[in-house]
């Protein structure tokens, strides 16, 4: 069996074919500028030199199409459209509708596109995805996989808002929680690669990178996490604060002569390690201003380890104990000096002990505590788009 991933963004598309009977990727590529002058396709196949097409995308299904020639065509992948058994689309929010992924029908596009709101950015891309999709494949099963499924098992304790609950019931204000596919690969695979209680195991995944979010899974259900009606709050990010005081955007506003949309702007694209060192979104620009003397930037760097360690805390409370915590993503993966610093300097009250050799490694599964830690620490890298596919796979065989 083979699926094609799709991840939309209003100008982009990323997409991996996978093999589901081995998992692995038999290609995968990125069409950029959608809509923009200067579209690229890039299309990689393992083993092979990568392929360039530099050709007019006026829009989505241009880039789909173009996405299926080059799987099916000359050189392709794959003899036939037929021999790619469905579509898996990533999509941001699909707010309390949806409990798990699945199969698109016009009832649930429609709920994609009144979470357009509470998406703004990705959501309407997504569908431009899933249309695209339609009209150039007409017949094959495209199944939706949401980022805010993993946070609908939640609490209402954890969910909602301290504000007045008619702003839930009119407009369904609460804590969502993103990167839920991230989230919700890693602590399953944190329980099979841990030999953990599947029912019983309380998680942390730290998925640490541009985008930053913590959750607190029991038995790979989660039961809290740092990201809320979007993704802004929780951890300090590349470019974004995470939490702060919502006067913040009041006191901006009023005087710089900002709107809430400005404000917010700020809080999500020009804030986080970037607005706090003046130096950059990227963890490494920082870690070298940060080593090369830059003050702001050390400060950035200790902040951002400090806010995941006080999210650590929190979630061993919320779940009375921890039994493992799994680093992920750019950071999480690459970055050891993280990973060692986050346990050494704030997680001893755990009995959270990191050991320098097995910690020595990037993006590869590992426990990475000593054997005498009280607490498993594993990197566990993540896998959007095989999560998407293994989604994808258990929708189609129904
Ligand atoms: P996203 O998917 O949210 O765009 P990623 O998970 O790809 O982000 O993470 C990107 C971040 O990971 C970048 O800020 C980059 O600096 C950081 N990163 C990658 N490798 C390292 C490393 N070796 N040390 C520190 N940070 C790293």
């Amino acid at each position: 069996m083979k699926i094609l991933v799709i991840n939309c963004g209003s100008s982009s598309l990323k997409y991996q074919l996978i093999d589901m009977e081995r998992e692995t990727v038999t290609a995968k590529g990125l069409c950029e500028r959608i809509g923009i002058e200067g579209s690229k396709l890039t299309h990689k196949v393992p083993d092979r030199e990568d392929v360039v097409i530099e050709t007019p995308m006026p829009d989505h299904s241009v880039a789909v199409k173009l996405v299926f020639n080059e799987l099916t065509g000359e050189h392709g992948v794959v003899g036939s459209v037929d021999e790619i058994d469905a579509i898996g689309h990533r999509v941001l929010h699909g707010a309390n509708k949806f409990t798990q992924s699945c199969v698109v029908t016009p009832e649930v596009k429609k709920v994609i596109r009144e979470c357009f709101d509470l998406g703004p950015l990705h959501n309407p891309a997504n569908l431009m995805g899933i249309e695209a999709c339609e009209k150039v494949v007409p017949g094959k099963k495209n199944i939706a996989v949401f980022d805010t499924t993993f946070g609908m098992s939640l609490p209402e304790k954890a969910y909602y808002y301290a504000i007045p609950t008619e702003y839930y019931e009119k407009y369904g204000i609460r804590r969502y929680g993103f990167h839920g596919t991230s989230h919700a690969y890693v602590s399953g695979e944190t329980i099979r690669f841990g030999k953990l209680d599947p029912e019983k195991a309380r998680v942390i995944v730290c998925h640490l990178g541009n985008g930053a979010s913590i959750s607190a899974s029991i038995g790979g259900k989660a039961i809290d996490t740092s990201m809320g009606l979007t993704p802004l709050e929780g951890l300090i990010m590349g470019t974004r604060s995470g939490d702060v005081d919502g006067a913040v955007i009041q006191f901006i506003a009023n005087h710089e002569h900002k709107t809430a949309d400005e404000v917010l702007n700020i809080l999500n694209k020009k804030s986080g390690i970037l607005g706090m060192s003046g130096v950059s979104s990227d963890f490494r620009d920082v870690e070298k201003a940060a080593a090369e003397g830059n003050h702001m930037a050390k400060v950035a760097l200790e902040a951002f380890r400090y806010r995941v360690a006080k999210y650590i805390g929190a979630y061993a409370a919320a779940m009375n104990g921890v039994d493992a915590i799994s680093f992920t993503a750019g950071v999480g993966e690459n970055d050891k000096n993280a990973r060692k610093r986050i346990v050494e300097e704030y997680l001893g009250y755990l009995g959270a002990k990191i050991d320098d050799e097995r910690n020595n490694v990037r993006g590869e599964e590992r426990l990475i505590s000593s054997d005498d830690s009280r607490v498993k620490i594993f990197l566990i890298p993540t896998n959007e788009e095989l999560a998407i596919a293994r989604d994808t796979k258990r929708l189609v065989l129904g």
